[in-house]
């Protein structure tokens, strides 16, 4: 037998190479239409036996097949559709003769084959010619379509789905939702009028027309699909995020993703001797994932819209899938969604882990995550990469927390920043400056020696509701910054922010109190009182962004 191994590589830059939300949308769409049907069809049109298949989720595949020939005209038909449904996405594809050695040595094989593949790169032809007129969409690649031969492109990319149309379904009916397309969405007009394009790369209008498909609930596939069948109507797509009500205020991007889904693997291996027990553990496992992520967000979405925290447009879901949230939300609530996801997410993997019962503690699967709270016209790959550092961050702390030390189960991590009016921020520099006024990255669940993001969100709650006045927490912020930089004045200046906080009311005083968790300032050690307050700078970031008001 040969195990084959199918990976989407490259997603990022393929869904996030344009700023324009409804090719960014398309793109997800696609991928998940590639790895969901197309492939599943292929592996079906081959002869792979439904047992043979170990997964096919999020971009990925892995399955058996009998010989070489076949592993070869598998890889030969999936590179073919990729190209034709998906322009510039890229794989990467690797098989072994797994003989007669045991599924999870095979596996290991596979995966350090897969790695040789990924490492060689994916060559890019360089077009970067000034005579060659380039797509106005991704600003990339060569114009291919113009208005003069849309027609002709939007018949032939359409034929491409006519192999993949559900069965049961009546195929006549699906086929003439793709012929009658561009007259329901007028997409020549969306392209050529309406964004005032003049001419378009075969990536970007294959992304255009996977935008209006999600509209259509193609086939079924997507979140969106799974998100639709939760809120019905409440779905209307908008084509930038400068589009949303919401439009001179804050957007919030969140990217989540799972912590030591590798490490899981290793561990579970040395629980199998029955190499079909782990065929159908490693089948179900990545069911689970995907299911638990997808869930997970969907019922925190459905409990903020019944506690009316949520507006009617209220996301973008970029990436949703396997073990990866990568979303945006308006900037006040999503610091609760990831909060919420997380913690959810968490509990599921959790009780999860309990029922693998292996032999080895502590390698549940959590989400770390960062959260990036910016003006709405930020471009939108500048918020991926900033949420991917803070995530790093997240996923960081994790691994420090842990180091060394044994327990059962495992806990996520969040991290966060917000970009003021000036766009960027070099997040590395920035957090250098405040060392001893942030905390950042907060556990997700209650841990000694972590600062937790329920703590956090709840103070800034209560102090929102008490009317704290928010100049006062500036002036704290200024004194605690001037005992950081300023040593030989720090007694005067601990002096002064103490004897603010005394003479608050004592509704106040109390809330401040408890935030220092000290009871009485007055016969408290100096070093102490010099390490209070140490996240107000956290506080004064969020402090608009939490609590659900806009
Ligand atoms: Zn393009």
């Amino acid at each position: 037998m040969y195990l084959v191994s199918v990976e989407t590589v490259k997603i990022k830059d393929f869904i996030f190479n344009t700023n324009k939300l409804k090719t960014i949308r398309g793109a997800s769409f696609l991928l998940d239409y590639l790895n969901q049907v197309v492939v599943n069809e292929i592996l079906n049109k081959n002869g792979v036996k439904k047992e043979d298949i170990l997964y096919v989720a999020a971009g990925n595949a892995k399955f058996y097949c009998e010989n070489k020939e076949i592993a070869q005209n598998i890889e030969f038909e999936i590179r073919e559709a990729y190209n034709n449904f998906a322009p510039d996405s890229k794989l990467a594809i690797s098989y072994i003769d797994s003989g007669s050695e045991k599924i999870w040595d095979a596996m290991d094989k596979l995966a350090k084959e897969t790695n040789i593949t990924k490492n060689k790169g994916f060559s890019k032809i360089n077009l970067d010619l000034p005579f060659i007129e380039k797509c106005n969409i991704c600003c990339d690649n060569p114009v291919q379509i113009k208005k003069e031969n849309f027609n002709e492109n939007l018949e032939k990319y359409v034929k491409n789905f006519e192999p993949y149309l559900e069965k049961e379904n009546s195929k006549e009916n699906i086929n003439e939702k793709l012929k009658t397309l561009n007259d329901r969405y007028k997409i020549a007009y969306q392209i050529f009028d309406n964004d005032k394009v003049k001419g378009i790369c075969p990536s970007c209008f294959a992304k255009y027309i996977a935008a209006n498909l999600i509209k259509d609930d193609f086939q079924g596939i997507g979140f969106y699909s799974e998100f639709k069948k939760e809120f019905k109507d409440e779905f209307k797509p908008v084509d930038s995020l400068e589009e949303y009500e919401l439009k001179k205020s804050f957007i919030g991007f969140m990217y989540s993703d799972g912590d030591s889904v590798g490490e899981f693997l290793k561990n579970a291996k040395d629980n199998f001797e029955d190499e079909n027990k782990y065929k159908e553990f490693i089948k179900n496992f990545s069911q689970i994932l995907d299911k638990y992520t997808k869930s997970s967000l969907i019922e925190v979405l459905k409990e903020l819209r019944e506690e009316k925290k949520l507006d009617e447009h209220f996301g973008e879901f970029l990436i949703v899938g396997g073990d990866d949230v990568c979303a945006v939300f308006p900037g006040h609530i999503v610091m609760e969604i990831s909060r919420r996801f997380q913690k959810k997410f968490n509990s599921k993997m959790k009780d999860y882990y309990k029922t693998c019962n292996f032999k080895i503690k502590g390698s549940n699967i959590t989400s770390s995550s960062g959260v990036i709270i910016a003006k709405a016209k930020t471009p939108m790959y500048y918020l991926f990469d900033q949420s991917l550092i803070l995530q790093k961050n997240a996923k960081k702390k994790r691994y420090e927390t842990y180091e060394n030390k044994n327990v059962d189960l495992k806990n996520g991590f969040i991290d966060f920043q917000v970009i003021g009016s000036e766009g960027t921020v070099n997040i590395g520099d920035f957090r250098r400056g405040v060392n001893n006024l942030i905390q950042r990255p907060y556990s997700i669940e209650k841990m000694d020696f972590c600062e937790n993001i329920d703590g956090l969100l709840c103070l800034i709650e209560n102090l929102k509701t008490s009317n704290f006045p928010k100049n006062k927490l500036r002036m704290y912020y200024d004194l605690k910054c001037e005992i950081e930089k300023n040593p030989n004045k720090s007694m005067e200046n601990l002096f002064e922010l103490i004897n603010t906080i005394v003479k608050l009311d004592s509704e106040q005083k109390e809330l401040i109190l408890t935030w220092i968790g000290k009871e009485n300032l007055s016969n408290s050690h100096e070093d102490t009182l010099k390490n209070i307050l140490k996240n107000i700078f956290d506080v004064i970031e969020l402090y608009d962004f939490v609590g659900g008001s806009k």
